[in-house]
């Protein structure tokens, strides 16, 4: 029987393992971390992900784990709402959902489980892979056990080890920022209403909006050209003094309830090529995504689609490598116009806020002329994110 062996359960890894496992492949999944709560991944889902999850079976899962929807985007700048976009922005469509990673993660293990041809190996990183006549044919564990491949599939993330085994090459778009997440209690305000809150405030900027399990989430960027000691800033205060009144003052009473921030630094880019002979690269591990709009798990969970679609033909028959290998290819000339397309409109809020950043000229005359220009801004800021939402293939599962 033909062996996968894929590193890494992320939402990449885990639904990719599923899917092949419910069609008979054998699938072995290696997880360097023993518990999903401890990864961080970002929980919205726009309706480009909902529905690859719809087509996976697991919309039923999304409705039993916690997730709660987006009611309403608003932009802030110095103090003055600039905008306002209700959910869900096409009639008839899905609002953009936050959905619990670990839950989802967990849901999605119990599914793939349940077939026999299904193992998962948690707790053990893989630390290199094993070649046979310049292929792919395994991989070796940190605690030294090798486990032997037809096909490796590299789910491992933005600083994927399997990329750098296999010489994969990453080429990088320079990113100014990191983001600094915090947790608090959430506000009645959050709660009547789930407004996903963009406040950019001097060269202060942040979002904040209700998570999937109830609690108040900030996103905090911090500029890699002005080092900050954030360990020792006052939070509740900073925050506070960048927020409108009825926000700062809920900052200002949960001082003490503020969760340590944790520092997520963001990888930006694209492999020029995703595959050798035996190893495929997918989701972040092939293209790091920006958290501009959340991208990165609807991107990863129509990449498991298409490769569902070419391999299992592939791996059904008896061991046959170059069927494989074919596979691998046809995967990426499929997906990779939709990724340079998303990372390119990613690019472009970015290079938008950075103006922003940059010239306060720019933020006086934007919150100044809000009442007379703020339909023009949102205009222009519809029209992107329909198409960061939809995504721009058809991704339907064929197998
Ligand atoms: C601040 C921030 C916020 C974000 N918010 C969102 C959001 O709201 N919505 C969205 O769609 N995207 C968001 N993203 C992007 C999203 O997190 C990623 O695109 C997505 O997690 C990619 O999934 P993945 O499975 O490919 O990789 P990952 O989620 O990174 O999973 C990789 C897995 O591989 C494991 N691993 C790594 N190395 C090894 C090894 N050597 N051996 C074994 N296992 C290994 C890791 O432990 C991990 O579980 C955000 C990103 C950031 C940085």
């Amino acid at each position: 029987m033909t062996q996968v062996v894929i590193i890494g359960a992320g939402p990449t890894g885990l639904t990719l393992a599923m899917l092949l496992a419910q069609r008979g492949i054998s699938v072995k999944l290696i997880e360097a971390s023993g518990s999903f709560r401890r990864i961080f991944r970002g929980e919205a889902l726009m309706p480009s992900g909902l529905d690859a999850i719809d087509r996976m079976g697991l919309a039923d899962v999304v409705e039993q784990i916690p997730h709660r929807s987006i009611d309403a985007w608003e932009f802030h700048i110095e103090n003055r709402p600039i905008f306002r976009v209700d959910e869900p922005m096409e009639s008839g469509g899905k609002p953009c959902t936050l959905v619990s990673q670990p839950a989802l993660l967990e849901a999605v293990l119990d599914r793939a489980a349940q077939c026999e041809n299904f193992e998962l190996i948690q707790g053990t990183a893989v630390r290199e892979l094993l070649w046979q006549n310049e292929r792919v044919s395994g991989v070796r564990l940190s605690d030294d056990r090798e486990i032997a491949a037809d096909l490796v599939i590299g789910a491992d993330g933005r600083n994927s080890i399997v990329r750098q085994q296999a010489q994969l090459e990453l080429v990088q778009v320079n990113q100014s920022f990191d983001i600094l997440w915090f947790k608090l209690p959430t506000s009645p305000d959050f709660q009547a209403e789930n407004v996903f809150h963009s406040v950019l405030r001097g060269q202060n900027a942040f979002g904040v909006f209700q998570g999937s399990e109830g609690n108040l989430q900030v996103g905090w960027s911090l500029h890699r050209d002005k080092p900050v000691e954030w360990q020792k800033v006052d939070w509740a205060e900073k925050l506070a003094a960048a927020s409108p009144e009825w926000l700062a003052s809920h900052f200002r009473a949960q001082k003490d309830a503020i969760e340590r921030p944790l520092l997520l630094s963001i990888v930006v880019g694209r492999c020029p090529q995703w595959h050798r002979p035996g190893v495929l690269l997918l989701g972040d591990a092939a293209h790091p995504m920006s958290p501009i709009r959340a991208q990165g798990i609807n991107m990863a969970l129509r990449d498991v689609i298409v490769a569902t679609n070419h391999l299992v033909p592939a791996l059904q028959q008896s061991p046959n490598l170059t069927a494989i290998d074919t596979a691998l290819a046809q995967i990426q000339t499929e997906r990779e116009p939709e990724i340079i397309e998303i990372q390119r409109l990613q690019q472009a809020e970015v290079a938008q806020a950075e103006l922003m950043h940059n010239y306060p000229i720019l933020r006086h005359a934007a919150s100044l002329l809000a009442p007379a220009i703020g339909g023009r801004i949102r205009h222009r800021w519809l029209d992107r994110q329909l198409q960061l939402r939809r995504g721009f293939s058809q991704v339907d599962l064929k197998v």
